[in-house]
């Protein structure tokens, strides 16, 4: 399984391609402003991208969902309960991003347990919802790679203050990820890798309720 990684706008977004380096298929894990970039590279590798996978629904992360997906084929992939931001990022202007964002639909509608295949890779979807109600990761169990988006980035958390966010369930979230195997490799949506095991301040997180 080969990973790379490409820091692009608007917002300093990584966006991962993953593939398989003997079948030559692939996905894409997120696309913000990645197109330029990203597809000439598809072309150079020889690469069949089968899906998209986005980690969550804003705008940052899914601005060239449809312009990757009518050059390569791919499906679209995203979590049921954000599939609906696919429609409104392209509805709701943003200052970073210069040009408009066209509307789409999920082509594949990710859910807790989907595995997507890629070639010999298995990614499996962790629903972890806080930054938005539908925001995932996506596990690679056999490599030990975990794609965060902005549910988990090196030493912090993605905002939960925004709508579908919640700071009870990112807390619940980032515990469940923390149990995953120390060892396991961390391919935030923003910032430099890191290793579960590195994030040690995910174990004294607590969340008081309100009352
Ligand atoms: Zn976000
Ligand atoms: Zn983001």
């Amino acid at each position: 399984m080969d990973v790379e990684t490409f820091v692009v706008p608007p917002l300093e977004n990584n966006v991962y391609l993953v593939y398989d380096a003997a079948t030559r298929h692939g996905v894409l894990i997120d696309t913000a402003l990645a197109g330029t970039k990203v597809l000439p590279r598809i072309r150079e590798l020889g690469i069949t991208l089968t899906h998209i996978l986005n980690t969550h629904g804003h705008a940052d992360h899914v601005a060239d969902n449809v312009s990757i997906a009518k050059e390569t084929g791919a499906k679209v992939g995203i979590h049921e309960a954000d599939a609906y931001r696919l429609e409104k990022v392209a509805k709701e202007p943003r200052w970073y991003i210069s040009k408009p964002i066209a509307p789409s639909k999920a082509d594949v509608v990710l859910k807790e347990g989907t595995v997507v295949e890629v070639g010999s890779i298995a990614l499996r979807v962790l629903h972890t919802p806080g930054h938005t109600e539908g925001s995932v990761c996506f596990y690679a169990p056999e490599a030990g790679y975990l794609f965060t988006g902005d549910t988990l980035m090196r030493g912090t958390f993605g905002f939960t203050n925004g709508p579908g966010g919640s700071p009870a369930m990112i807390f619940q979230s980032l515990r469940r990820l923390y149990e995953l195997p120390p060892e396991t490799k961390v391919f935030p949506g923003h910032g430099r890798p890191t290793r579960v095991a590195d994030e040690a301040w995910i174990a004294n997180l607590r969340y008081a309720a309100p009352h």
